[in-house]
């Protein structure tokens, strides 16, 4: 899900111009703990924006939502895997 932060660059949130979920309310991708993230994935799986989405959200270690069609768990696993 892209945020805006005076940290980053311009380039490097250059992929939120393509960004699916811009349309869909922060509910969709910041879904109520125990909700289904389902449905915010398969925005994801459509989005061109998605690999730099997903390592933006690594690199920033956001720990909240479904970024580059992954969830706060699935995030975490994939950078324990990772090392
Ligand atoms: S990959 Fe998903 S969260 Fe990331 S910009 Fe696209 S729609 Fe939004």
């Amino acid at each position: 899900m892209p945020i805006n932060t005076t940290i980053t660059t311009e380039h490097e949130l250059s992929w939120q111009e393509s960004a699916l979920c811009a349309q869909a309310g922060p509910e969709f991708f910041f879904p109520a703990p125990g909700s289904s993230t389902r449905e915010a994935k398969q925005l994801c799986g459509a989005c061109e924006g998605r690999v730099a989405c997903l390592e933006y959200a690594l690199t920033h270690d956001e720990r909240f939502g479904v970024w580059g069609g992954l969830s706060e768990k699935e995030r975490h696993r994939l950078k324990r895997t990772a090392r």
